[in-house]
């Protein structure tokens, strides 16, 4: 069996681990740096990353305003953020040559609009460094030594790595958390997160496409075991896309991010109300109706009266209601008018599984962080360990937030491996 040795071993050449490898060896060329990596290519989520694009981050320049974008992980990352954040990486791109854009919503991507080109960045800076990368090396056993040299022993298939320092950045992988186990640290389960909902209703039916702005609120029965506490915070407001199989858009991700443990209690199967008009509540809506009966007594209630409901939806819940659309205005009755402002303002959904969202998902869960020196990111169990990106419980809505924390993490473990090795 080959035995390498290396003075930092780096499991996993992810995003997290790729990055912590090439700024440690780019602060310090005397220290010998090893990437192993189990899949043939190293960077393979970057390449599918953000659609093929990678959103790389994103374009919030306050720590405390970018730390509420993560449900688990927002208290702790905020120290991280104040030393390593979308601005330094920003910049850490750019001085490489990589160009980037900030599209409306504050995402960024590379003017490339290509992940490719973060990823061939990435790789000459290995080369450029001297990174030893391995790849086809998924390791399988990790052993502490008593050694005075080396303090870890990794195993993989017919390979022997012997390493003075350990950064684990294997990402979600269960297999890697038994490992991880066995060295003394607690896994929060995982469990997953950015995903749409599913639903199947007739007043959605049919208007795949439509986009909008909305507010969703959770609700269930106090016996499904979910807390009052857990209900508040299942809310969302923001654009809300309708798709073939239920909903989407920024509004839904947000809320399964947040709601990812609670809904994953629910078997994904709870209910919920939209409110269609969220600056509306079901009176204001009700007096906006009674003004137009008043107003335009003569016209049909289609087309759509009221800005922010388009027209097809408008029409679908007429139906939903069995309100005929070619009714005047001046015929509606006082109980139409009140249903009406009811299913504006609170229709009841129910939600009946998830889908995974192709342009990010991540997984809820993972090394606990009390158990993580946010300083450095080292393990409190092991001063030779050190936990970056996604095998942390640390995840983020969708927007490049979940990438920010791979970097800031890798970055700030990185500095201080080049100080202290
Ligand atoms: C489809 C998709 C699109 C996404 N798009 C975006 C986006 O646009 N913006 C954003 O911010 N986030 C995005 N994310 C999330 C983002 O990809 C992750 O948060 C990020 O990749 C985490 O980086 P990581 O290095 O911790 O883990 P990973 O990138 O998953 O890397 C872990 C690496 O470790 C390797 N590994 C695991 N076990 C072993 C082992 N035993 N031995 C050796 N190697 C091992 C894996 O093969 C992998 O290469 C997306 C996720 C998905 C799934």
């Amino acid at each position: 069996m080959k035995t390498t040795e290396t003075d930092v071993a780096i499991i996993g050449g992810g995003a997290a681990g790729f990055f912590a490898g090439i700024n440690l060896a780019n602060f310090n060329s005397a220290i010998k740096v090893t990437i192993l990596e189990k899949g043939k290519q190293v960077l393979s989520k970057v390449k599918i990353s953000g659609g093929g694009r990678c959103n790389v981050t994103h374009a919030e320049f306050d720590p405390k305003t970018l730390s509420t974008n993560y449900p688990r992980g927002q208290k702790e990352m905020l120290g991280p953020f104040h030393q390593f954040m979308t601005g330094d990486m920003f910049a850490w791109l750019e001085e490489r040559g990589v160009e980037l854009k900030i599209e409306e919503d504050g995402r960024v991507f590379p003017v490339s609009d290509s992940s490719q080109t973060i990823i061939d960045c990435f790789k000459s800076e290995a080369d450029r460094l001297d990174v030893n990368v391995i790849t086809n090396t998924g390791i399988d056993e990790i052993i502490r030594l008593n050694e005075s040299e080396f303090s870890w022993e990794l195993l993989g298939k017919g390979s022997r790595v012997k390493a003075k320092t350990l950064i684990i950045a294997s990402g979600s992988s269960p297999k890697m958390w038994r490992l991880v186990q066995t060295l003394g640290h607690k896994i929060i389960e995982p469990v997953p997160s950015l995903f749409t909902f599913n639903i199947k209703d007739d007043r959605i039916k049919d208007l795949a496409g439509i986009s909008l702005n909305a507010a969703v609120e959770v609700f269930t029965t106090k016996d499904r075991g979910v807390s009052k506490q857990q209900m508040k915070s299942l809310q969302s407001s923001g654009p809300l896309l309708i798709t073939h199989w239920g909903l989407s858009g920024p509004c839904i991700l947000k809320l399964s991010a947040w709601g990812a443990r609670t809904f994953y209690g629910l078997n994904h199967q709870f209910q919920m109300r939209i409110n269609w008009l969220p600056q509306h509540n079901v009176e204001s809506v009700k007096s906006l109706l009674e003004d137009l009966k008043d107003s335009q007594p003569k016209t049909f209630l289609y087309p759509n009266p009221t800005e922010g409901i388009p027209k097809r939806l408008w029409q679908s819940l007429l139906n939903y209601l069995s309100i005929d659309r070619e009714m005047n205005w001046s015929n509606i009755s006082k109980s139409q008018i009140q249903l009406l402002s009811e299913e504006i303002c609170s229709g009841v959904f129910h939600v009946n599984g998830k889908s995974t969202f192709k342009d990010e998902f991540v997984t809820a869960g993972g090394v606990d962080l009390k158990e993580i020196d946010f300083k450095t990111f080292q393990s409190k169990r092991h001063n030779d360990l050190f936990f970056v990106g996604e095998v942390l419980n640390i995840d983020a809505v969708t927007g490049g937030f979940n990438f920010q924390a791979a970097w800031t993490s890798a970055y700030l473990c990185a500095k201080h491996l080049s100080e202290a090795v």
